[in-house]
């Protein structure tokens, strides 16, 4: 059986860990089956426990650009581990990283490093609150950003007015501070800042969505939430922790050419290890424990093995610049062969790609938001992916995920991915 030794540690762990995993999306619920273990990687390459090979289109959901096991990365993590593991006391390669990160990204000077993606934005929420005095944030629907209480708001019946908690134990009291618009959709956003007139602290969003499939801003709503901003003096808040590092060296600003005003990371920037990281211009982080008064800490963060990741990982970044095009390249080369292959097969599909991000949605409508990416057929995404992980392909196990493609796939790679999209259908 392909499966055997992955299905044997998966009912071990679902007796000690809930569900049997570490964070949902990992047990397959969405597609069915049952998850592979994961036993090691090199470059673009997976090996689960059954010893079977597959090509990673997720790496590690974003962090690895490189591909797996990146040598610099390996490198600079063993050689610093040898010197200890943690100090709760300040190190030099925190600034190393900080400074380089700020020379990297637009629009900021100051950088505080946390543990994940959603300490970051839960930190620059409560930043952007603290700095404006205001207490309300719009966000999308669709867009993830991370677990913590203020975002795991979904369109409740009243779409456009109040949120309401999605997650049991979410407070109806939080819940009311987080108004909920969608995305692409200018209109939705200005009738609740007018309907909220004053109180509205922060926007915050994916800049190129990848938690509803990929979805790509138009320069109408992207241009509008910033001019937006600007005039009522909101905060425009970029959850970078796909984007950052990944669509361009500053990011989905430059990408986008739009400045925001605080940016969030996570993923590239710790190359693999646990990083999160938010960052805006000096009269904002200026706000921030110890400098003002906004409360935020961590006992492992800028944790020096997470450091000296996240350095190798930009160094290289930097060093190496046109990996972007080179990625980006790559995408579209999967892009055109996953399209000629459904399209001859008469299989209705539309998929949404920027830079190395990508999804293929088994729809008909262009997906925009999460209302047309919610339209997509899962029976046939189910198909696809499971046909997929047979042959030795990995994509993300869910319709709302986003490929993130890496350096370390070859085009015959990508040629093998398309042979094995022809071979499902
Ligand atoms: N924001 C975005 C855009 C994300 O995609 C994610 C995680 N996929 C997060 C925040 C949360 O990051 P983490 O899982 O590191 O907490």
């Amino acid at each position: 059986m392909r499966y055997q030794r992955s299905s044997a540690l998966f009912a071990e762990a679902k007796k000690y860990i809930p569900g049997g995993v570490n964070s949902p999306v990992r047990a397959f619920k969405a597609v069915g089956g049952e998850p592979i273990f994961i036993k090691e990687a090199k470059g673009a390459y997976l090996y689960d426990e059954d010893g079977n090979k597959y090509i990673d289109y997720i790496a590690s959901w974003g962090p690895l650009l490189f591909g797996h096991a990146h040598e610099p990365v390996l490198r600079a993590v063993i050689e610093k581990a040898k010197k200890g593991t943690s100090f709760g006391i300040p190190t030099e390669i925190e600034t190393e990283l900080a400074k380089l990160a700020v020379d990297m990204v637009p629009n900021v000077d100051k950088i505080r490093f946390v543990n994940s993606g959603t300490e970051a934005c839960m930190s620059a929420v409560r930043l952007a609150r603290g700095y404006t005095g205001k207490e309300k944030i719009i966000k999308f629907a669709g867009c993830y950003h991370g677990h913590s209480d203020a975002f795991l708001i979904q369109a409740g019946s009243g779409a456009v007015t109040f949120g309401s908690p999605n997650s049991p134990g979410v407070t109806q009291g939080t819940a009311k501070d987080t108004l909920l618009a969608h995305y692409n959709d200018l209109d939705s956003v200005k009738e609740l800042v007018k309907a909220n007139q004053g109180e509205i602290a922060a926007i915050i969003l994916e800049p190129v969505a990848g938690n509803m499939g990929c979805i790509i801003p138009t320069d109408v709503f992207i241009h509008g939430l910033r001019e937006l901003c600007t005039q009522e003096g909101i905060l425009l808040l970029f959850d970078e922790v796909m984007t950052g590092f990944r669509l361009a060296k500053g990011g989905a600003q430059e990408a986008l050419g739009i400045d925001a005003d605080i940016m969030m990371f996570g993923k590239v920037i710790g190359g693999g290890l646990p990083v999160g990281a938010f960052a805006a211009r000096s009269e904002i982080m200026a706000h921030l424990a110890p400098e003002g008064p906004v409360y935020q800490a961590g006992t492992l963060s800028g944790n020096p093995l997470a450091m000296a990741a996240g350095l190798a990982m930009l160094t290289a970044i930097d060093q190496n610049p046109e990996v972007f095009e080179r990625l980006a390249k790559k995408t579209e080369y999967l892009h055109k062969g996953i399209a000629q292959v459904l399209t001859e097969k008469g299989i209705a599909h539309h998929i949404n790609r920027f830079g190395s991000m990508i999804s293929v949605h088994f729809t008909d409508e262009p997906v925009v938001d999460f209302a047309s990416s919610a339209k997509g057929n899962n029976d046939m995404f189910k198909k696809y992916f499971h046909g997929m992980l047979d042959q030795g392909v990995y994509l993300p196990p869910s319709a709302f995920e986003s490929y993130f493609l890496n350096d370390a796939l070859s085009y015959g790679d990508l040629d093998k991915t398309i042979e094995t999209v022809n071979n499902i259908f």
